[in-house]
């Protein structure tokens, strides 16, 4: 065993740089290197930047910090929807274009910002006249439809709190969810359209609804024209509320510091936490990062391929961007449907500019091949990002190539449902890109990468990514569980924000990320990051995903096993399987030798399409499995697990 055990170890290298293209650099909204030293003076570059929202009374103080808790923007009042709406209606922008939305079946509709506005105002008075109340929960239970948005931004018009549920979950998801937060009203559909089905969510409300006692009213909007059952006194349309609704709903004045919403956590590392958000910090963070890191301009059509039911949605889709005044686009259905080309049809159908997806999404479109995007006109698009887990270099050139057209800067974004807003992110116009890597902290934030100790650890070495300043969308606490906030993120490494995940740090000062500190493989003494083996592997071209574990082995201790889907039309044989354990140990060195290859139709995800390690590891070692309430297709573990044992 290595004495040291308290960092993690970093075996890939990686050297092409991509400068920004000069005509994008020119007009950047971030085109001075300068915004990181005006970032050193935290409390004034983001007192700045809220300068830049509406408030009905300013702020007295920027910052208040007791560790663990901040306050940011106290005393100040505002509200969220008239920064998102309102605001905009005085200025040409009335009748600009800000929501684009287009509906799996073809249908599609555009709602001006003067539109939206009446739609919000609307339902606002729809909630009151049903007695919700300010800092009341409201549960959203909606496919990526228009009225998503219209209830959460209502919902934050009279400063009720809502909690979206991902209209993907089960109906025991959606239960235990209203149940952790207490909500007093549910607002679902009929049903949704994916994949060519229709997913019946008001039936799963019904049976979740069967056991929350603290919903009073739920409100159903007509999607797929399917019947549903309504139950007299507790069931209303959405379209007959809608009707008897005034016009004008006035904003409530919320405090800096009342909260926003709750959001539950993908539930990768395990149980979904209820993540609470507040008013004023989160909406001067979605809108910063929004518009430096997106470089969102007027004239943009900008796309944000995540369900509104996960963080990314709510920062990227919905605030950051509407309060920008930006026209968002926004996709009902599934990215393969009717064919793997979809995204492409749509961003050519829009003329759609800046493209934001998960790496999930382009490891399967590498999987499909470059075939589909050639099919479409992408001449339109500006800038590409992407969030939700470490891109591999690969999947990076293969986006920035086939996608971008090598013409396109790529914004690798790391953040996490609990920081609201991006915190690692290259700027596009200021940053020569490394594939794989997120750069470094926004301008205004503090990171380090340290040992369990808090020391910093030297460059090119592994170890804890940890925040070390409050930023204004950080998460406040958790519902129902304030103590878990201060032991899960605060007392890991006394002082500091504790991620979660690993990450090291070049010679150059880019931050690349290696994967979740749970789920560090150990072989002989050595923890490595998940990511660079699975890159590794990714790196060779018949692979189109991997995820990798270590696992107990009775006579060495531990030993790493692979989990690989390959291209569509690539036969896994035990030659290939041969071949990849090779090509990892020549990528990045024996020690990651991979012990067995074992190929899989799927890996086991999150709905939010994170690969779940845990459930992998719990497979490999006989374990029964732990919370699986987010996964995304029980059968994939399923058969997994039969596969694995008839191999094994
Ligand atoms: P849970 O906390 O319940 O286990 P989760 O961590 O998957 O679930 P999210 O908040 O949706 O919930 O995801 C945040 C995590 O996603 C980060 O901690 C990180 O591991 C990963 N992630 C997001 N963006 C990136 C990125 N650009 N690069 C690397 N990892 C990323
Ligand atoms: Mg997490």
């Amino acid at each position: 065993m290595s004495k040291d055990t308290r960092t993690i170890e970093a075996l890939l290298k990686e050297n092409r740089t991509f400068p920004p293209p000069p005509a994008f650099a020119a007009v950047a909204n971030a085109r001075d290197a300068g915004i990181y030293k005006e970032g050193e003076d935290m409390e004034k570059f983001w007192a700045r930047e809220a300068a830049q929202l509406h408030w009905f009374r300013p702020w007295d103080r920027v910052l208040e910090w007791e560790y663990p808790l901040a306050w940011w923007f106290n005393g100040g009042t505002l509200n969220v929807s008239y920064n998102c709406l309102d605001r905009h209606l005085e200025t040409w922008r009335r009748n600009k274009a800000a929501l684009i939305w287009e509906g799996e079946p073809g249908d599609s509709v555009v709602l001006t910002y003067r539109d939206l506005y009446r739609e919000v105002n609307k339902f606002a008075a729809c909630l009151r006249s049903l007695g919700v109340r300010r800092n009341d929960r409201v549960t959203i239970y909606l496919p990526m439809i228009p009225e998503l948005p219209i209830a959460m931004l209502a919902c934050t018009r009279i400063g009720a709190v809502h909690n979206v549920v991902f209209g993907g979950f089960s109906a025991a998801a959606l239960r235990d969810r209203i149940n952790d937060i207490g909500a007093k009203v549910l607002i679902t559909a009929d049903g949704g359209f994916r994949k060519g089905r229709v997913v019946a969510l008001k039936e799963h409300a019904d049976t979740a609804l069967a056991e929350t006692p603290t919903i009073e009213k739920v409100i159903v909007t007509k999607r797929t024209g399917e019947r549903v059952n309504m139950q007299p006194g507790r069931d209303l349309w959405w379209h007959e509320l809608m009707a008897a609704a005034p016009l004008y709903t006035p904003p409530e004045h919320m405090e800096a510091e009342d909260p926003l919403f709750i959001l539950h956590t993908s539930g990768t590392t395990g149980k979904p936490k209820g993540v609470v958000h507040t008013t004023a910090g989160y909406l001067v963070g979605v809108t910063t990062t929004s518009r430096y890191v997106f470089d969102l301009k007027d004239e943009d059509v900008y796309w944000c391929t995540a369900d509104i039911g996960w963080i990314t949605g709510h920062s990227y889709v919905v605030y950051g961007p509407l309060a920008n005044g930006a026209t968002v686009l926004m996709y009902e259905g599934s990215p393969d449907y009717p064919q793997p080309d979809r995204y492409w049809q749509i961003i050519e159908k829009y003329g759609v500019t800046i493209f934001y997806t998960a790496p999930t999404a382009i490891r399967s479109f590498m999987r499909a091949g470059p075939a589909y995007p050639a099919r479409h006109d992408l001449s339109s698009l500006r800038l590409l990002g992407t969030v939700g887990e470490p891109i591999n270099p690969e999947a990076w050139m293969w986006y920035y190539n086939y996608i971008g057209h090598r013409r396109c800067p790529i914004v690798d974004t790391w953040w996490q449902t609990e920081t609201g807003m991006i915190l690692i992110t290259p700027l596009p116009g200021l940053t020569p890109l490394k594939p794989g890597s997120a750069f470094r902290p926004f301008p205004g934030v503090e990171a380090a990468v340290v040992d369990d100790r808090g020391e910093p650890v030297p460059p090119g070495k592994g170890g804890y990514l940890v925040i070390k300043k409050p930023w204004p969308a950080m998460m406040r606490t958790i519902f129902n569980d304030p103590e878990r906030y201060v032991n899960q993120y605060w007392n890991r490494i006394p002082g500091y924000y504790f991620t979660g995940d690993g990450a090291r740090v070049d010679e150059d000062g880019y931050f690349w990320l290696l994967g979740r500190v749970d789920d560090v493989i150990n072989v002989s003494g050595h923890r490595i990051g998940t990511m660079e083996v699975e890159s590794a592997l990714v790196d060779h071209p018949d692979v189109a995903e991997a995820a990798v574990i270590s696992r107990e082995h009775e006579i060495k201790g531990q030993a790493i096993v692979a989990f690989v889907t390959v291209k569509d039309g690539v036969e896994a044989t035990p030659r290939l399987a041969q071949e990849l354990k090779e090509h990892v140990v020549q990528k990045i060195g024996a020690l990651a030798r991979p012990e067995a290859i074992f190929f899989t139709a799927e890996l086991p995800k999150t709905r939010s399409g994170k690969i779940m390690r845990r459930l992998l590891r719990d497979i490999a070692e006989g374990r029964a499995l732990g919370d699986t309430s987010t996964l995304a297709d029980p059968a994939t573990v399923a058969k997994l697990k039969a596969a694995y044992a008839e191999e094994a």
